[in-house]
């Protein structure tokens, strides 16, 4: 208990999933809440579930690949609470799944906007709250495009969400200076509303692969992962715990790349 405690955490994409669950379970271990989210009606939620049951939580609507709006929240959130030890920077979309040779191009930039520029903006409107003091960041990045290529359809997430993964790398030995660590989290397949933000090509099955890919293969419990068990996750990586853990990716996926990339 009270791992968290004096902290303030900003969580993007707080209303729903992982993000949801990692805010609640940083609340219950003492820490002030920000969730950041583009949903008001998800974000709502998940700050009244926070405060009804102890904790400090407040909300603020911006998308996270907007400049102004994020720039803007990350300063509401330090007004509020006066600081800023934490970011969990989550906030994503599946998108477009489609053959790359009709993939909409705009769809395309679409994902790596959202996903990959929201995270740069998150991280970089962070860094002058955090620069005097030191703080974690964490990057939700995934299986896909790190230890996973065998999702038909995904160039698009998977290239974001590689890219998320070297950005954090970078962004380590930058902010060393300044005490911020800065990991990524590479979750499995999970629980979520993820699939909600997806739009499918009715061309995706042109794609063959020559060879069978197990589906649904989970070694570790043959169920998908389940958002609290990604937040265990973030909870170590948001806490003094891990204060020599920086610019590593951490894959929390039931072993589920080890029997198919
Ligand atoms: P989710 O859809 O349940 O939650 C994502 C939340 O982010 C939503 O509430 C959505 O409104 C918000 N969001 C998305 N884009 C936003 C934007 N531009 N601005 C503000 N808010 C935005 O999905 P989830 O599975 O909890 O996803 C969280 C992260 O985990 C994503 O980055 C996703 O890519 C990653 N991830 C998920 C899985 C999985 O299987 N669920 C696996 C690996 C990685």
């Amino acid at each position: 208990m009270n791992r968290m405690e004096n902290k303030v955490a900003i969580v993007t994409g707080g209303g729903s999933g992982i993000g949801k669950a990692s805010a609640i379970r940083l609340a219950n271990e003492g820490a002030k809440i920000s969730i950041i989210e583009a949903n008001e009606v998800r974000a709502k939620e998940t700050v009244e579930e926070i405060n009804q049951n102890g904790g400090q939580a407040a909300y603020f609507i911006a998308d996270i690949s907007q400049e102004e709006q994020i720039s803007t929240s990350i300063k509401q959130s330090n007004d509020k609470w006066r600081k800023t030890d934490t970011v969990f920077a989550n906030a994503g979309i599946l998108g477009t799944i489609s053959p790359i040779e009709y993939f909409p191009s705009k769809d395309w930039v679409k994902t790596i906007h959202n996903n990959l520029i929201g995270v740069f903006e998150t991280v970089k409107h962070s860094i002058p709250y955090m620069k005097e003091k030191g703080g974690s960041i964490t990057v939700t990045s995934s299986v896909s495009g790190n230890r996973q290529f065998a999702q038909q359809g995904f160039s698009a997430y998977s290239t974001s969400k590689a890219a998320i993964a070297a950005f954090a790398k970078m962004a380590a030995l930058e902010l060393a200076q300044y005490k911020i660590r800065v990991n990524a989290i590479c979750p499995g397949i999970t629980e979520t509303n993820i699939f909600d933000s997806m739009k499918q090509s009715d061309k995706l099955e042109e794609i063959h692969f020559p060879i069978d890919i197990p589906q649904n293969a989970v070694p570790l419990k043959m169920e998908p992962g389940h958002p609290e068990e990604v937040a265990n996750l973030l909870l170590f990586l948001a806490s003094d715990e891990a204060s020599h853990v920086t610019g590593t990716e951490v894959f929390v996926d039931g072993a589920e790349t080890l029997v198919k990339g």
